[in-house]
């Protein structure tokens, strides 16, 4: 074992080049045909993804924030509508949410999941709407009518959907599922006694293939998966500037579609994913295993019985989450915080009017969390190097509070 090797907090190269002949034969067959947009690459991978999220449809768009964006906009999301979501998300989640006419407000998040809180989802629809004369419900804060959910499936876990959909029925809402860190994550339905994929479960999800995410094109990429013919139609439409024959245009859309090189790339990848996500569940295992063996200091993932997560980020928690990134980062460990700022925080939401103390979980949340090297082909050796250096920055951080 080589103690002086970096240890990056992410190897996107290893994959590629293992890979690198059947991806380069995709860019030549393209190069050869001319089909740079659409056609057959792009209708496989879709027939593809939808098999694997066992939805009827997959339609295949040029990112994970147009993917939200355009199920929003099919599904019936109107402009000045509410669209409820959480603030420890990706910014991408409440940009698409503004994208598509929309106005997002905010519910906390669970402490142990870091997912939608269901319990202050019903706070929210109980306390903080009332139903108007026409019977629509209608945010207290911004006196607009609540239409849809965006639960999100951070990190690879999914959030808490019986709960979640149970309210959105009652309350008559929309769930769209932002799956964009989840490709492959499972949750077993109490309520129907079976297991189902990230992607299946709401009127919608929406997937993101950055090349970082559990399931990357090599450049931009996204999907919306739903078992609505209509929707997934509309989406085409959507993606491609309003039309369904050419030049034939029904509605204003946007130039939103997938490249045929990223389609015929991700189904070669995509024959890999359940591979790659039981490594990474593996090395979850592993790193669980390792922390607690080392007595504790850190807080390590929550996985519910009726969770299975794909961990496309191991994220811990510490008090002292500033010295530990530096010490990690002092041994060559590459670290990361998924998201040091709440999107209620952020400048580009000054005008939303929320303040520190709104969501107190979700702000003590960020203060704590650090991600630590997550990738199918981190080895043993070097989870127990990143546990040693978290386990030495611990004690040191003891003796000097003593
Ligand atoms: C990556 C991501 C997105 C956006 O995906 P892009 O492909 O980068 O547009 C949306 N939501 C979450 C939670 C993400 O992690």
């Amino acid at each position: 074992m080589n103690h002086s090797q970096n240890i990056p907090f992410l190897d996107l190269v290893t994959p590629h080049v293992e890979l690198e002949q059947e991806l380069t034969a995709v860019f030549q067959q393209v190069i050869r045909t001319a089909g740079f947009i659409g056609g057959p690459m792009v209708e496989t991978f879709e027939k593809e993804f939808a098999a694997f999220c066992h939805t009827e449809r997959a339609v295949a768009v040029n990112s994970g924030t147009d993917a939200l964006r355009f199920a929003l906009m099919a599904a019936g999301v109107k402009k000045g509508d509410v669209v409820v979501t959480v603030p420890n998300t990706f910014i991408a989640t409440t940009e698409a949410i503004s994208q598509a006419g929309a106005l997002p407000e905010f519910v906390d998040i669970d402490e142990r999941t870091y997912n939608m809180d269901a319990t202050k989802l019903r706070e929210y629809l109980e306390s903080h709407c009332t139903v108007s004369e026409e019977g629509k419900l209608i945010s207290k804060r911004s006196k607009r009518p609540v239409t849809a959910i965006v639960p999100v499936h951070l990190y690879g876990q999914m959030a808490d959907m019986d709960a979640i959909l149970e309210l959105a029925e009652q309350y008559r809402l929309l769930v769209v599922e932002d799956a964009c860190q989840a490709h492959g994550a499972e949750y077993f339905s109490r309520k129907q006694n079976r297991w189902f994929q990230a992607g299946s479960m709401g009127r919608a999800g929406a997937f993101s293939f950055y090349p970082g995410k559990n399931l990357g094109a090599c450049g931009e990429g996204g999907a919306i998966t739903t078992n609505d013919a209509r929707l997934a139609d509309t989406c085409k439409m959507i993606r491609d500037h309003g039309q369904a024959k050419k030049y034939y245009h029904d509605i204003e859309g946007y130039n939103g579609r997938l490249d045929s090189i990223q389609a015929g790339i991700l189904s070669v990848k995509l024959k890999h994913l359940a591979g790659w996500n039981a490594k990474r569940r593996e090395r979850a295992a592993e790193y669980n295993r390792l922390f607690a063996a080392s007595e504790g200091g850190v807080r390590t993932p929550y996985e519910p019985s009726w969770s299975r997560a794909v961990y496309h980020l191991y994220v811990v928690r510490t008090e002292d989450r500033e010295g530990m990134m530096a010490h990690l980062g002092k041994s060559g460990i590459g670290t990361g915080i998924h998201y040091p700022i709440p999107l209620h925080r952020q400048r580009a939401y000054e005008s939303l009017g929320y303040k520190v103390g709104d969501f107190p979980v979700t702000e003590k949340v960020a203060s704590e969390i650090v991600s630590l090297p997550m990738f199918p082909n981190l080895t043993a050796d070097q989870q127990g190097r990143v546990v040693n250096e978290v386990a030495r920055f611990l004690q040191t951080a003891l003796a000097t509070t003593k």
